[in-house]
Parts: structure tokens; sequence; C-alpha cells
């Protein structure tokens, strides 16, 4: 994964979330304050907005879009920003080189969580970030197997923050899982490119639809965050997230419509997996909350897989017209 990366250490962990809660509270101790995008996976906001503060790290939560509102949010205590661009599941992007240079800038550092991008599509060290975490669960598995999760960074960033408190603390990924993952690496390439060529089909029909709504693809022309798209990653997403137009009780009876595409809360599989936000990953939080998230009760995300992309097409417009 370091050589993938261009990283000059790499660190494996049990799961995405060790990976992410190391690469945090190995960073801070009581007093220090993290800035962080709102836009964030549910657990990710868990540590970043519950977790850190009780034992006395400040945070705040910022629109990740917004460079003058990382500015604003940074204390002299500020010690890390956190972000996910593309994040889960609304699909926005963040310029990593932008909030990199101000993380500089003030003394702090960036962790950014690159799941939905996957190294093949966007390597975050190369645009100033310090540390790139990654549930290793999702692509870099890609077959529902085993959890994991990754630290990568250089070997300075590594030896002062993480070494040891993966070492005391143990959230070590089983030699087996490890050797599954590393088995997987071998296709990640493979597989990431015929899932996102997938995506880009399924994503440029759904936009056409009658009752569907909002969909983004990080490929698509019409993304609100296409120019830094172009400048920073080099490929898309397996991920479309859209809308059905009939809040909760239309995207429910879409999901139940679909026959080849299954409903999972898992990502970046080699089988296509769809899943309702608002009552599953993100459903701990109020409306409100997940409406600033961009969260609506329609909204829909869906990792593109391996099938062949004609009989995706079919199934979501057979699912479709059942709404
Ligand atoms: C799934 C996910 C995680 C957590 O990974 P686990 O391996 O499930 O612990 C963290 N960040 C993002 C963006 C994710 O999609």
């Amino acid at each position: 994964m370091a050589a993938f990366e261009g990283a000059e250490a790499c660190r494996a962990t049990a799961t995405g979330m060790a990976a992410v809660t190391a690469a945090l509270m190995g960073q801070v101790r009581a007093g220090d304050h993290v800035v962080a995008a709102q836009a964030l996976f549910g657990s990710c906001r868990y540590v970043v907005e519950e977790h850190l503060p009780r034992y006395g790290v400040t945070s705040t939560l910022v629109d990740g879009t917004d460079l003058a509102a990382w500015h604003a949010a940074v204390t002299p205590r500020t010690k890390v920003f956190f972000l996910e661009s593309p994040s889960n599941p609304t699909l926005e992007v963040i310029d990593i080189a932008a909030v990199a240079a101000l993380a500089r800038e003030v003394g702090a550092t960036l962790v950014v969580d690159n799941v939905f991008a996957t190294p093949l599509f966007q390597r975050p060290l190369q645009l100033g970030a310090d540390c790139v975490v990654y549930s290793a669960t999702k692509h870099i598995d890609g077959q529902g197997r085993c959890l994991g999760g990754l630290i990568l960074a250089s070997q300075a960033f590594i030896e002062t923050h993480v070494q040891t408190f993966l070492r005391q603390t143990g959230p070590a990924i089983s030699p087996f899982n490890a050797w599954v993952m590393l088995k997987a690496l071998e296709t990640l390439p493979l597989r990431v490119r015929q899932q996102a060529h997938n995506a880009a089909i399924v994503a440029e029909w759904l936009a056409g639809r009658p009752g569907l709504s909002r969909v983004i693809f990080p490929g698509a022309k019409n993304h609100p965050q296409a120019e830094i798209i172009a400048r920073q990653m080099t490929g898309p997403s397996t991920l479309v997230a859209f809308e059905a137009d009939g809040g909760k009780e239309a995207a429910f009876r879409f999901l139940n419509g679909l026959k080849l595409i299954r409903i999972s809360n898992n990502l970046g599989d080699a089988k296509s997996l769809i899943v309702h936000p608002a009552t599953t990953t993100h459903q701990r939080f109020s409306p409100e909350i997940r409406a600033s998230m961009g969260i609506s009760e329609g909204l829909i995300r869906l990792s593109v897989g391996l099938e062949h992309a004609d009989d995706l097409v079919a199934d979501l417009e057979r699912a479709l017209a059942g709404v």
C-alpha cells in the first residue's frame, strides 16, 4: 500500500475506524483542538464530535468546501484537520491542496480519509496532506470478506504519532485478514477501474430519469466541484448518489424493487450495493443535522460493482418503474 500510495510508511489496522481513531488520537492530548469537514461517514463524525471531546479534545465541524470556514475555525490549540473527499454519502469534494496549505500555515496536520477515491484516483500525500487513512474493508478487500484499515504517512509521522499508539492499544489487523487484503491488492486497479467505468454509465442513465433528481457523480460535468476534481483526481469514484423524489417511501420502494443490486451498507464491493443513508449509516443524526450534511430522506447511495452495466441499468429501470 505504501508503494501504491507513494508513502514512506504504512500500518495496517483491524478496521477503517481503528485507522481513523488511531490517526487522530495518536496526535492529540487534552486541550488540543481538531477541525473537520462536517460531511463525514457517521462513525468518523462520532469520533470527532463525541469521542475526542470526552478526553478534553475539542472539535469544530465546518463546511469543508469553504476555505474561509476552515480558517475561521482555527484556534491557537488546533492540531489536526480531518476530511473525507469525496465524502460519504453525498460525494462532496474538498480542495485538498488548499486545506493542506492552510494546515501547514497554522501549524496543524491534515488527515484525509481517502476511501471513496481509492489510491487509484487520488493521492492526498502528493497534494500536501500529512496522513491518509483507509477502510480496507471497502475497495481494497473489495469482495466483502474481511475488515481492515490502513494509515499511510511519512516515516517520521508514523514514528511520532502512530507507532506507539498502535503497539500499546492493540487495534492490529489479524494475519489472515492481512493475507486476504494482500491477495486483493493484486486486482485492486482492475476492479476499481471497471467499477468506475460502470458507475459512469449508471450515473449517466440515472441523470435523465423522471422520479429521480440530484444525481451526484464525481465524473459528471455538472458535479458542484468539477473544477477541483479535474485538478486533484485522476478518475471519479465507484459511487453514485441520487435522490428519489418521493422521499423515504419512494426510496424504500425503489430499493425493494431491485433484484440484482443488493441492499447493504458496505461499499467498493465487486457486487453492486445500495443503501438508504438516512436510516442506516447516518441514522443516529437528527433530520436537521442530516440536512446540513446534504442527506435528505430520499437520498440513495449506490456502490457500483463488476456486473455488466446493461444488467445494472435494467435492474434500476425495473425498480424505478415499480416506484
Ligand atoms: C466504511 C468507512 C469507514 C470505516 O471503515 P470500517 O472498516 O467499516 O471500520 C471510514 N471512512 C469511510 C469514508 C468509510 O466509508
